[in-house]
């Protein structure tokens, strides 16, 4: 193995407003090598330290392998939005989308929901090894439009984040009965908040509003219960571990670019984030090799 890449130590950070307005996702989308941003979130957030320590001190062995399943990461696959916008890493061409769900499909991945992956983690219900999780951020009206027959074409399950304020009011955003719909069809609905504000930047009071209405919202429309969360641009402090808690979800997500492993914490899981810029090689390594360079 290519320890050289385990040092590798690029934090991305994204600084998206979600689908309440699309032509600011370009320009105010940043994949960089930061060492410092996210450092300041939480302390424990540095899941690329210790994948670097864990792999220089390991040997070339399969690192999946002789770990116990309930440690044993899964991959949770971070999109954005499906369609064409030249120079925007998370805005995927739909043929891209395609190619690589078709990866999925042809190479005997099983897709997880949510719920199966919360089972893994917290109550040891097994899933099968090449097991994954797909999901979409804020709720574009094209994860409905583009990604939605794509997903029902190979047989996957996804899950998409939704910023609820965007509901029936943007038209670049899901609507209630596209979201209804594509839940009852396998790709589940989940919180991405009510209005996408970085939730670090935000009193206790208002995190726990911002957590708790898109919950009720979501639950109200949808008719069960909602339980997870992906935190916008993946900004969180230790407020937000609390209120989210508080707010009654059992799981929930970051931006942190790694496979999901229970010693993330269950409310500061990993995520592997997924670039428009990325090539097939790219793609398939981060489903396969959990120590993969993140960059
Ligand atoms: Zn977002």
């Amino acid at each position: 193995m290519k320890k050289s890449f385990a040092i590798i130590m690029i934090l991305i950070t994204f600084v998206i407003s979600g689908c309440s307005n699309s032509d600011s996702v370009k320009n105010n989308t940043q994949e960089s090598a930061a060492t410092t941003a996210a450092q300041g979130q939480v302390e424990e957030q540095t899941p690329e330290e210790n994948a670097a320590e864990e792999q220089t001190a390991g040997e070339d062995a399969n690192p999946v392998a002789d770990i116990p399943y309930t440690v044993h990461g899964v991959p949770v696959l971070m999109y954005h939005s499906i369609a064409v916008e030249e120079g925007n890493p998370i805005r995927m061409p739909v043929e891209q989308f395609d190619a690589e769900m078709k990866y999925i499909k042809d190479h005997g991945y099983t897709t997880l929901t949510l719920k199966e992956l919360y089972d893994y983690f917290e109550n040891q219900v097994p899933v099968p090894e090449k097991s994954l999780v797909i999901t979409l951020d804020d709720g574009y009206s094209d994860n409905y439009t583009a990604a939605f027959p794509v997903l029902k074409k190979y047989g996957l399950k996804a899950t998409v984040f939704m910023v609820t304020s965007t509901i029936d009011v943007n038209p670049n955003c899901l609507t209630s009965a596209q979201l209804k719909e594509m839940d009852k069809a396998g790709i589940q609905i989940e919180s991405h908040t009510v209005t996408h504000r970085d939730l670090d930047s935000l009193s206790y009071s208002e995190q726990l509003a911002e957590l708790k209405d898109s919950k009720a919202a979501l639950e109200k429309l949808l008719g069960r219960s909602v339980d997870y969360v992906a935190y916008p641009t993946g900004k969180y402090n230790e407020d937000t571990v609390k209120a989210v808690a508080e707010a009654g979800y059992k799981m929930a997500f970051t931006t942190n670019g790694r496979w999901s492993d229970k010693s993330d914490g269950i409310l500061t899981l990993d995520r592997v984030y997924i670039s428009t810029f990325h090539s097939m090689d790219v793609f398939s390594n981060r489903l396969t090799n959990p120590n993969y360079p993140v960059n």
